[in-house]
Protein backbone atom coordinates (compact mmCIF):
# COMPACT_ATOMS: atom_id res chain seq x y z
CA UNK A 1 0.00 0.00 0.00
CA UNK A 2 1.32 3.59 -0.65
CA UNK A 3 1.53 6.68 1.40
CA UNK A 4 -0.58 8.32 -1.56
CA UNK A 5 -3.64 5.75 -1.26
CA UNK A 6 -3.12 4.83 2.74
CA UNK A 7 -3.49 9.15 2.61
CA UNK A 8 -7.03 8.90 0.43
CA UNK A 9 -7.68 5.67 2.61
CA UNK A 10 -7.93 8.36 5.70
CA UNK A 11 -9.30 11.05 3.83
CA UNK A 12 -12.41 9.11 3.05
CA UNK A 13 -12.90 8.16 6.45
CA UNK A 14 -12.94 11.51 7.23
CA UNK A 15 -14.58 12.50 4.48
CA UNK A 16 -17.56 9.64 5.56
CA UNK A 17 -17.30 11.44 9.11
CA UNK A 18 -18.14 14.78 7.72
CA UNK A 19 -21.04 13.53 5.31
CA UNK A 20 -22.71 11.53 8.25
CA UNK A 21 -22.79 14.95 10.05
CA UNK A 22 -25.09 15.90 7.50
CA UNK A 23 -26.86 12.99 7.14
CA UNK A 24 -27.63 13.61 10.80
CA UNK A 25 -28.99 16.79 9.51
CA UNK A 26 -31.41 15.20 6.41
CA UNK A 27 -32.34 12.50 9.25
CA UNK A 28 -33.83 15.14 11.98
CA UNK A 29 -35.38 17.82 8.92
CA UNK A 30 -36.55 16.00 6.07
CA UNK A 31 -39.34 14.57 7.79
CA UNK A 32 -39.55 17.51 9.78
CA UNK A 33 -40.28 19.94 6.76
CA UNK A 34 -37.50 22.19 7.65
CA UNK A 35 -34.96 23.01 4.82
CA UNK A 36 -31.85 21.01 4.73
CA UNK A 37 -29.17 23.80 3.24
CA UNK A 38 -31.00 26.30 5.54
CA UNK A 39 -30.11 28.15 8.55
CA UNK A 40 -27.73 27.11 11.58
CA UNK A 41 -27.94 24.13 13.05
CA UNK A 42 -30.07 24.02 16.90
CA UNK A 43 -30.38 21.65 19.69
CA UNK A 44 -33.67 19.85 18.79
CA UNK A 45 -34.81 20.15 22.42
CA UNK A 46 -34.06 23.58 23.64
CA UNK A 47 -33.73 25.06 20.08
CA UNK A 48 -30.65 27.27 20.93
CA UNK A 49 -28.21 27.83 18.15
CA UNK A 50 -25.23 25.81 18.34
CA UNK A 51 -21.43 26.93 17.83
CA UNK A 52 -18.95 25.69 15.54
CA UNK A 53 -16.81 23.79 18.18
CA UNK A 54 -20.04 21.75 19.72
CA UNK A 55 -20.41 20.56 15.65
CA UNK A 56 -17.48 18.69 15.29
CA UNK A 57 -18.39 15.04 14.51
CA UNK A 58 -18.33 12.25 17.48
CA UNK A 59 -15.62 14.43 19.33
CA UNK A 60 -18.15 17.00 20.57
CA UNK A 61 -20.18 14.70 21.51
CA UNK A 62 -17.61 12.91 23.72
CA UNK A 63 -16.41 16.45 24.86
CA UNK A 64 -19.88 17.18 25.46
CA UNK A 65 -20.17 14.50 27.69
CA UNK A 66 -23.46 13.44 25.47
CA UNK A 67 -25.27 16.12 27.07
CA UNK A 68 -26.32 19.98 25.09
CA UNK A 69 -24.26 22.33 26.43
CA UNK A 70 -27.27 24.67 27.28
CA UNK A 71 -30.60 22.30 28.35
CA UNK A 72 -28.19 19.77 29.39
CA UNK A 73 -30.76 17.24 27.44
CA UNK A 74 -29.29 13.71 26.37
CA UNK A 75 -27.71 14.04 23.24
CA UNK A 76 -29.35 10.57 20.96
CA UNK A 77 -26.20 8.51 20.22
CA UNK A 78 -28.02 8.41 16.99
CA UNK A 79 -25.16 11.23 15.60
CA UNK A 80 -22.07 9.63 16.65
CA UNK A 81 -23.42 6.03 15.09
CA UNK A 82 -24.32 7.85 11.77
CA UNK A 83 -21.16 9.57 11.46
CA UNK A 84 -18.87 6.62 12.25
CA UNK A 85 -20.59 3.92 10.52
CA UNK A 86 -20.54 6.55 7.25
CA UNK A 87 -17.12 6.94 7.63
CA UNK A 88 -16.07 3.47 7.76
CA UNK A 89 -18.33 2.34 5.02
CA UNK A 90 -16.97 5.27 3.02
CA UNK A 91 -13.02 4.05 3.98
CA UNK A 92 -13.97 0.37 3.25
CA UNK A 93 -15.56 1.20 -0.05
CA UNK A 94 -12.47 3.25 -1.26
CA UNK A 95 -10.17 0.47 -0.05
CA UNK A 96 -12.56 -2.18 -2.36
CA UNK A 97 -12.98 -0.27 -5.79
CA UNK A 98 -10.28 2.60 -5.34
CA UNK A 99 -9.88 5.40 -7.54
CA UNK A 100 -13.41 4.77 -10.12
CA UNK A 101 -16.53 5.90 -10.64
CA UNK A 102 -17.98 2.75 -8.26
CA UNK A 103 -16.59 4.76 -5.63
CA UNK A 104 -18.53 7.57 -6.21
CA UNK A 105 -22.03 5.83 -6.81
CA UNK A 106 -21.44 3.55 -3.58
CA UNK A 107 -21.03 6.53 -1.30
CA UNK A 108 -24.18 8.47 -2.27
CA UNK A 109 -25.50 4.93 -1.86
CA UNK A 110 -24.35 4.75 1.81
CA UNK A 111 -25.56 8.38 2.38
CA UNK A 112 -29.10 7.55 0.84
CA UNK A 113 -29.35 4.35 2.82
CA UNK A 114 -28.35 5.73 6.21
CA UNK A 115 -30.83 7.96 5.85
CA UNK A 116 -33.70 5.71 4.49
CA UNK A 117 -33.03 3.49 7.75
CA UNK A 118 -33.20 6.13 10.32
CA UNK A 119 -36.05 7.64 8.67
CA UNK A 120 -37.51 4.14 8.59
CA UNK A 121 -36.84 3.44 12.23
CA UNK A 122 -38.31 6.78 13.24
CA UNK A 123 -41.74 6.75 11.24
CA UNK A 124 -41.83 3.74 9.59
CA UNK A 125 -42.29 5.92 6.06
CA UNK A 126 -39.64 6.78 3.49
CA UNK A 127 -40.53 9.15 0.67
CA UNK A 128 -40.13 8.39 -3.01
CA UNK A 129 -37.13 10.53 -3.29
CA UNK A 130 -34.93 7.93 -1.45
CA UNK A 131 -36.16 4.96 -4.43
CA UNK A 132 -35.45 7.98 -7.07
CA UNK A 133 -31.89 8.50 -5.98
CA UNK A 134 -31.00 5.05 -5.93
CA UNK A 135 -32.67 4.75 -9.68
CA UNK A 136 -30.21 8.10 -10.64
CA UNK A 137 -27.39 5.81 -9.61
CA UNK A 138 -28.37 3.09 -11.34
CA UNK A 139 -29.00 4.42 -14.26
CA UNK A 140 -25.26 6.42 -13.75
CA UNK A 141 -23.69 3.24 -13.37
CA UNK A 142 -24.41 2.45 -16.71
CA UNK A 143 -21.67 4.26 -17.62
CA UNK A 144 -19.44 1.80 -15.39
CA UNK A 145 -17.08 -0.09 -18.63
CA UNK A 146 -18.27 -4.06 -19.16
CA UNK A 147 -21.48 -3.67 -17.03
CA UNK A 148 -24.18 -6.32 -18.30
CA UNK A 149 -27.26 -3.44 -18.90
CA UNK A 150 -29.65 -6.85 -19.26
CA UNK A 151 -28.65 -7.84 -15.81
CA UNK A 152 -29.63 -4.61 -14.34
CA UNK A 153 -32.76 -4.31 -16.31
CA UNK A 154 -33.79 -7.78 -14.71
CA UNK A 155 -33.08 -6.57 -11.40
CA UNK A 156 -35.56 -4.38 -11.14
CA UNK A 157 -37.88 -7.11 -11.06
CA UNK A 158 -35.98 -9.85 -9.12
CA UNK A 159 -36.70 -8.76 -5.91
CA UNK A 160 -39.76 -6.19 -6.03
CA UNK A 161 -41.75 -8.42 -7.72
CA UNK A 162 -42.00 -11.53 -5.14
CA UNK A 163 -42.31 -9.24 -3.01
CA UNK A 164 -45.46 -7.55 -4.25
CA UNK A 165 -47.00 -10.74 -4.85
CA UNK A 166 -46.72 -11.36 -0.82
CA UNK A 167 -48.17 -8.04 -0.61
CA UNK A 168 -51.10 -8.80 -2.58
CA UNK A 169 -51.39 -12.41 -0.99
CA UNK A 170 -50.76 -10.84 2.55
CA UNK A 171 -53.47 -8.00 1.63
CA UNK A 172 -50.97 -5.25 2.59
CA UNK A 173 -49.61 -7.04 5.76
CA UNK A 174 -46.20 -5.40 6.85
CA UNK A 175 -44.70 -4.35 4.01
CA UNK A 176 -45.46 -1.19 2.12
CA UNK A 177 -44.87 -0.22 -1.85
CA UNK A 178 -42.04 1.71 -0.14
CA UNK A 179 -40.51 -1.03 0.41
CA UNK A 180 -41.24 -2.63 -3.13
CA UNK A 181 -40.58 0.90 -4.79
CA UNK A 182 -36.98 1.05 -2.69
CA UNK A 183 -36.06 -2.52 -4.14
CA UNK A 184 -37.01 -2.30 -7.72
CA UNK A 185 -34.70 0.89 -7.31
CA UNK A 186 -31.90 -1.29 -5.73
CA UNK A 187 -31.96 -4.00 -8.13
CA UNK A 188 -31.58 -1.50 -10.77
CA UNK A 189 -28.32 -0.57 -9.41
CA UNK A 190 -27.17 -4.14 -8.35
CA UNK A 191 -28.77 -6.33 -10.87
CA UNK A 192 -30.58 -9.18 -10.72
CA UNK A 193 -27.70 -11.92 -9.15
CA UNK A 194 -26.69 -9.30 -6.43
CA UNK A 195 -30.30 -7.94 -5.66
CA UNK A 196 -31.68 -11.36 -4.91
CA UNK A 197 -28.52 -12.12 -2.64
CA UNK A 198 -29.61 -8.75 -0.83
CA UNK A 199 -33.17 -10.05 0.16
CA UNK A 200 -31.86 -13.38 1.30
CA UNK A 201 -29.28 -11.83 3.05
CA UNK A 202 -31.71 -9.00 4.37
CA UNK A 203 -34.12 -12.13 5.82
CA UNK A 204 -31.12 -13.34 7.68
CA UNK A 205 -30.35 -10.33 9.30
CA UNK A 206 -33.75 -9.29 10.24
CA UNK A 207 -34.23 -12.44 11.95
CA UNK A 208 -31.10 -11.90 13.98
CA UNK A 209 -31.93 -8.44 14.57
CA UNK A 210 -35.23 -9.38 15.56
CA UNK A 211 -34.58 -12.09 17.89
CA UNK A 212 -32.09 -9.75 19.76
CA UNK A 213 -34.99 -7.24 19.85
CA UNK A 214 -37.53 -9.24 21.44
CA UNK A 215 -35.35 -11.29 23.71
CA UNK A 216 -33.91 -7.99 25.10
CA UNK A 217 -38.12 -7.12 25.12
CA UNK A 218 -37.24 -3.97 23.01
CA UNK A 219 -39.87 -5.14 20.92
CA UNK A 220 -42.70 -7.34 21.25
CA UNK A 221 -44.04 -10.03 18.74
CA UNK A 222 -46.22 -7.63 17.02
CA UNK A 223 -44.81 -4.34 16.87
CA UNK A 224 -44.68 -2.91 13.43
CA UNK A 225 -41.08 -3.67 12.14
CA UNK A 226 -39.40 -1.26 10.18
CA UNK A 227 -38.05 -2.88 6.51
CA UNK A 228 -35.77 -0.51 5.20
CA UNK A 229 -32.59 -1.04 7.76
CA UNK A 230 -32.66 -5.03 7.09
CA UNK A 231 -33.01 -4.29 3.09
CA UNK A 232 -29.54 -1.57 3.42
CA UNK A 233 -28.03 -3.89 5.44
CA UNK A 234 -28.94 -6.68 2.49
CA UNK A 235 -27.48 -4.49 -0.27
CA UNK A 236 -24.76 -3.37 0.94
CA UNK A 237 -23.61 -6.65 2.18
CA UNK A 238 -24.50 -8.21 -1.05
CA UNK A 239 -22.49 -4.81 -2.99
CA UNK A 240 -19.21 -5.80 -0.83
CA UNK A 241 -19.35 -9.47 -0.56
CA UNK A 242 -21.83 -10.60 -3.00
CA UNK A 243 -19.70 -11.55 -6.51
CA UNK A 244 -17.45 -13.42 -4.16
CA UNK A 245 -19.65 -15.21 -2.47
CA UNK A 246 -22.11 -15.91 -5.41
CA UNK A 247 -18.17 -17.40 -7.44
CA UNK A 248 -17.82 -19.23 -4.35
CA UNK A 249 -20.88 -21.18 -4.45
CA UNK A 250 -20.44 -21.72 -8.45
CA UNK A 251 -17.64 -23.47 -7.39
CA UNK A 252 -19.31 -25.87 -5.31
CA UNK A 253 -21.44 -26.99 -7.70
ZN1 LIG B 1 -30.46 21.86 24.26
Amino acid sequence: MTYFYLTLLIFSFLFGICIGSFLNVCIYRIPNKIKVYDGYSFCPACHNRLKAYDLIPIISYLVLNRKCRYCGCKISPVYPIVELSAGLLFAFTFYLYGLYLNTLIVWVLISVLIVASFMDINSLEIPDGVSLWIAVLGVISFFIPGLLWWEHILGIFAASLPLFIILLLTKGGAMGMGDIKFMAAAGLLLGYKLILLSLFSSAIFGSIIGIFLIAFKKKGRKDPIPFVPMLSLGILFSLFFGNSIINWYISLL
